[in-house]
């Protein structure tokens, strides 16, 4: 009875799926998907695609599928947190390896005091992970836009890194600086000249701009005077323009004869 009524209800449809489905459950995806019956390879990849699924979705999450705007929300909202540990000294208590903590973990750090610390470094290492994803989301962009940053990278600089205030250190736009200026030689060696001048310059002319006093920070002032930059007291764009205009470069070194 319920046969008849399901056969008379299939000859009004697309065709005889759930019927084969029915019959040979294995084959007829087997068949329909691959194109070859038995196609035992094709079939074993497909599953371990399938499983290997929530891992991809998860990461993919915080990296190459996002639109760079994505990115530079998720890093301006981690800046929010960060902020609030670093200056809420109650929300961090003091290590109990203190001094002798080898530790190198950044989130230990966020979250746990220790008396010889660098408040300034621990929240520029903290941001250190979103600069080379920006970097990273950046050169992508670049490349494939003929070596151009795209409309899109412009407006999502404007979005998330312009600031006004000069004097907050604890801004995404600041902490990114910071680390192009201590990390620049090898984002150079990793991406191009040409490619961290572009950024510079087009961060200039977004107005995704300042000139961040930095007198505070004699790291930071250290790795301007390390690249030659005219000016070691003021973190800016323009300063990290020495990364890229060194007139040695090592090019030039190969060249021994
Ligand atoms: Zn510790």
């Amino acid at each position: 009875m319920k046969r008849s009524y399901y056969t008379r209800r299939k000859k009004g449809g697309p065709g005889k799926k759930t019927r084969t489905k029915k019959q040979k459950p294995r084959y007829s995806r087997r068949t329909r998907r691959s194109g070859k019956r038995g196609a035992g390879k094709a079939d074993a990849s497909k599953s371990r695609k399938a499983r290997a699924t929530p891992y991809t979705k998860r990461q993919t999450l915080t990296s190459s599928n996002d639109t760079l705007l994505a990115l530079l929300a998720k890093c301006s909202k981690y800046s929010t947190n960060v902020r609030e540990n670093i200056e809420n000294p109650k929300r961090r208590r003091l290590c109990k390896f203190d001094q002798s903590c080898f530790r190198e973990n950044i989130e230990h750090k966020l979250s746990f005091k220790h008396s010889n610390e660098n408040l300034g470094q621990i929240e520029t290492d903290a941001y250190r992970e979103c600069t080379e994803k920006f970097l990273d989301k950046s050169w992508e962009l670049y490349k494939r836009n003929d070596d151009q940053l795209p409309n899109e990278w412009y407006v999502a600089i404007a979005t998330h890194l312009k600031t006004w205030d000069y004097t907050d250190q604890h801004h995404l736009y600041f902490n990114i600086l910071a680390n192009l200026c201590q990390h620049g030689k090898s984002y150079v060696n990793k991406y191009s000249k040409r490619f961290i001048e572009n950024l510079l310059m087009g961060m200039e002319e977004s107005a995704v701009t300042g000139m961040f006093d930095i007198t505070n920070r004699p790291e930071l002032m250290e790795c301007l005077a390390q690249m030659n930059s005219p000016d070691d007291r003021y973190l800016s764009n323009t300063a990290l323009l020495a990364l890229v205009k060194e007139p040695n470069t090592n090019d030039e070194d190969l060249d021994q004869t």
